[in-house]
């Protein structure tokens, strides 16, 4: 079995110092909670999305966006994009958080 690496933390549970364990917590906090059913009260934290960096993967991202726009089918636009099957997911990824981002910032306006 793998693990990553612990990195010391301050406890979202206590506040003490210590190595995380999961979910923001140091491992006294995260088995008390487990044993006690109550870990629910600290959700996973949902990990970043991809977002490209460079030009060229900006550029990919808004050509995606211009082809989601004509209604392109997925295969179309990994053959048009040239992209695998993972990064047409990453670009969709990508499109859907941003394009969420955008719709929050207008219902908050
Ligand atoms: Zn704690």
């Amino acid at each position: 079995m793998t693990s990553k690496p612990t990195i010391p933390i301050r406890c979202a549970c206590c506040q003490a110092n210590g190595l995380h364990r999961g979910r923001g917590l140091i491992n006294a906090c995260y088995v008390r909670h487990t044993r006690n059913g109550t870990l629910n009260r600290f959700p996973r934290q949902p990990s970043a999305t991809w977002m490209p960096v460079t030009p060229k993967g900006r550029q990919t991202l808004t050509d995606y966006a211009a082809l989601v726009a004509e209604r392109a089918t997925p295969t179309r636009i990994r053959w048009v994009l040239s992209l695998s099957e993972r990064q047409l997911q990453r670009y969709a990824n990508a499109y859907r958080t941003l394009t969420a981002a955008q719709a929050e910032d207008r219902s908050a306006a």
